[in-house]
């Protein structure tokens, strides 16, 4: 087997959502080199080979992959977490054993709208950004046309895990966060 284990190695109340849960897991062994097969196989991968991080969403839990490591982000619970574990430890060793016949791809095949990065911002429309409404902000995030550290806000204490799920999907965006 490619993959023996995810271990779960830090829970927290997901803030963006109060009745939803954040969660932090290690991989047994690095996957990195399997991310272009994952890129090829997973609908709705968003892929920076730059950065080294594969993004999934999967139905509404916000999915980082990192080489060792991966962040959740709007799960259930931890059964919840542990299911949807479960079913990437699967697809990760199912894409390990047909890699022979899959075509990786090293492309960014997809990227979150302005809307999915709005879910992650205080969504006060305070103005400290220099922007009308945290939609436009988020709009201009994606463009690159803004920095995350102009949402003062977001690196209140309050905001701090929507901020570390808002760096993680800039990261993916191969946007600059500063
Ligand atoms: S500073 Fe942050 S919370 Fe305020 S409007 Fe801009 S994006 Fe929204």
């Amino acid at each position: 087997m490619f993959l023996e284990r995810i271990t779960i190695t830090y829970v927290e109340p997901c803030w963006a959502d109060a009745n939803k849960i954040r969660l932090k897991a290690d991989f047994s062994r690095d996957i990195g080199e399997l991310f272009p097969y994952l890129n090829a196989v997973l609908p709705n991968a968003t892929y920076n080979p730059h950065a080294a991080t594969l993004t999934i969403v999967k139905e509404g839990r916000l999915i980082v992959l990192y080489p060792q490591r991966l962040t959740m982000a709007k799960a259930r619970n931890t059964t919840d977490a542990r299911q949807v574990l479960d079913w990437l430890k699967e697809r990760i060793n199912q894409t390990w054993e047909r890699r022979d016949r899959i075509e990786p791809c090293y492309e960014t095949r997809s990227r979150p709208t302005a809307l999915e990065l709005y879910q992650w911002l205080p969504r006060t429309n305070c103005r400290q950004c220099g922007e009308a409404t945290c939609l436009a902000f988020a709009a201009k995030l994606l463009l690159g046309e803004q920095a995350l550290d102009r949402c003062l806000p977001l690196f209140e204490r309050d905001h701090r895990h929507l901020r570390e799920a808002m760096e993680e999907l800039v990261a993916a965006l191969g946007t600059s966060p500063a």
